[in-house]
């Protein structure tokens, strides 16, 4: 029975790597026809922040990744509404972290923040990295330096403790993920980490093991960011004799050199979004672009994602979300490091654009642009079709399509150098005259009068068409012109050619 989390802390908005991590786990549950667990991870109320749990909870409805459990989704027997925020689940732990006391796998530890911080510079004057156990443990003030009756003394004056892991000596642990395979570690390496803090709260390692087992979760997949605490999670497995879930870490994602991680800051240096949705910083005000708002669609975001370290193995690039939850295979997923391509996102976005309703683009589009409050939308929609093959976003449509709507102010000067010739006049006067005696019915009516009256005329069609499009455009690309003329109707046909015989 597979049963997967993604389990973000509400530290700020959820960064795409984040997503990709979201988008993981939905497509392995739903491919084994498991559950997809939502769990906020706010144990660490120092980094807690407002409005970003209602952030996550957003931008994973925008990509689709509909979770069956999680805070506003009451559920699984037993377990309320606020079982998956864990600062509502804080009763929980203490008692797990007395547990593994009481079996001798933990310690209270009451070192100052001042002896650690004398130890870590003295260690690192030295040119050592300070770890707090087997080797030093002895010489802290903990429950395995203390005797027993110092230990109930600090405990009862009101000390303030720590709970660490007693990490054992000289064992060599054998980890399993899906992704990487076999994993050795040595535990002489591992420091006692802690697992409960004075202040009431279990740290991430504590909630994270406690709540995976309680959540029944079977598969734990993550960001390979927490690959080094895999150790510790394994250790607290069999610390508390729990079956442990099995993991898989995902790659890093790269920056677009492909050189080191892509971080939260990148975006606005590299001039792209890191995030799906846009965020406001509640204490700045500061404001961070999303996907969303720069005008992607969630379609693009999701399939430009799953191929940020898996990929299917054959030339298929698109897929829907059904389409990805069949071919998804974690065994697939790469070691290596994901590079984070902009322009590859952009690909997917102008393919998802060509799939959009025009109707639902043609309300986008006119509510974008105040010049378009009066045209009719089924107009709008019939433009939008006509040019959405070389749009990717909705914002590219004016641009694209602005001649469908006015006539255009200037015409561009290398154009109409290039379309405009000493017997354009006289042709063009012709032209006008020409089309003021046709009552065409469709484009293609349209275009073979036009045509036979060029070859007839006997000569080239660009001395016609060039100008032409010129007039309607004001400059020599866009559409075809046909459609064009057939669009804005006769009237104003002629209105622009005229306009530009002036
Ligand atoms: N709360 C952790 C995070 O913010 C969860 C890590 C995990 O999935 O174990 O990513």
């Amino acid at each position: 029975n597979v049963r997967v989390r993604f389990a973000p802390s509400p530290t700020g908005p959820l960064h795409i790597g984040g997503v990709r991590t979201a988008l993981f786990n939905y497509l392995f549950a739903k491919k084994h026809n498991g559950t997809f667990v939502l769990r906020i991870e706010d144990t660490d109320q120092n980094r807690y922040v407002e409005g970003a749990e209602q952030y996550i909870i957003d931008a994973l409805n925008w990509c689709g990744l509909e979770f069956d459990e999680g805070p506003q989704i009451p559920s699984s027997e037993g377990m309320t509404k606020e079982s998956y925020r864990q600062s509502e689940r804080k009763h929980l732990y203490k008692g797990y972290a007395e547990e593994l006391i009481a079996s001798g796998n933990a310690y209270y530890a009451f070192d100052t923040s001042e002896t650690l911080d004398f130890h870590r510079k003295d260690h690192e004057a030295k040119g050592k990295t300070f770890i707090y156990n087997w080797h030093n443990r002895l010489k802290l003030s903990n429950s395995l330096s203390l005797s027993a009756d110092e230990v109930q003394a600090k405990l009862e004056a009101g000390d303030d403790y720590v709970i660490r892991f007693k990490s054992p000596q000289d064992e060599t642990l054998h980890l399993q993920d899906i992704i990487r395979g076999d994993i050795k570690i040595d535990t002489n390496i591992l420091d006692d980490k802690v697992l409960f803090k004075s202040d009431g709260m279990p740290t991430y390692h504590l909630a994270n093991i406690v709540d995976d087992h309680l959540m029944d979760i079977s598969h734990v997949i993550r960001g390979e960011e927490w690959l080094p605490s895999l150790a510790l999670h394994y250790q607290l497995y069999k610390a508390f004799g729990w079956e442990s879930p099995e993991f898989a870490h995902l790659p890093l994602i790269l920056k677009p050199t492909g050189k080191g991680k892509l971080s939260k800051r990148d975006g606005d240096k590299l001039g792209f979004p890191v995030f799906p949705l846009q965020w406001t910083d509640p204490k700045t005000g500061d404001v961070s672009r999303g996907y969303k708002e720069d005008g992607y669609f969630p379609e693009a975001m999701v399939n430009f994602l799953a191929f940020l370290g898996w990929n299917p193995g054959t030339e298929q690039e698109i897929f829907t979300l059904d389409e990805l939850i069949e071919a998804f295979d974690l065994k697939k997923v790469h070691k290596s490091g994901a590079r984070f391509d902009p322009d590859k996102i952009k690909w997917f976005n102008h393919h998802y654009m060509q799939e959009q309703d025009n109707d639902v683009l043609a309300k986008a589009f006119k509510s974008a642009h105040p010049e378009l409050e009066p045209i009719d939308v089924n107009y709008i929609s019939l433009v939008v079709g006509l040019i959405k093959p070389r749009a990717t976003f909705v914002s590219d449509f004016w641009e694209l399509s602005s001649f469908f709507f006015a006539a255009p102010k200037t015409f561009v000067e290398k154009a109409a150098k290039k379309a405009w010739k000493d017997d354009t006049d006289a042709i063009m006067k012709e032209f006008v005259s020409v089309i003021n005696n046709i009552e065409a019915e469709s484009v293609e009516h349209l275009q073979t009068v036009v045509k036979e009256w060029i070859t007839n005329k006997g000569i080239g069609f660009g001395k016609v068409m060039q100008p032409l499009r010129l007039a309607l455009v004001g400059d020599l690309k866009g559409p075809d012109l046909f459609q064009i003329m057939f669009m804005i109707g006769r009237d104003a046909t002629v209105r622009r050619i005229e306009l530009a015989i002036d």
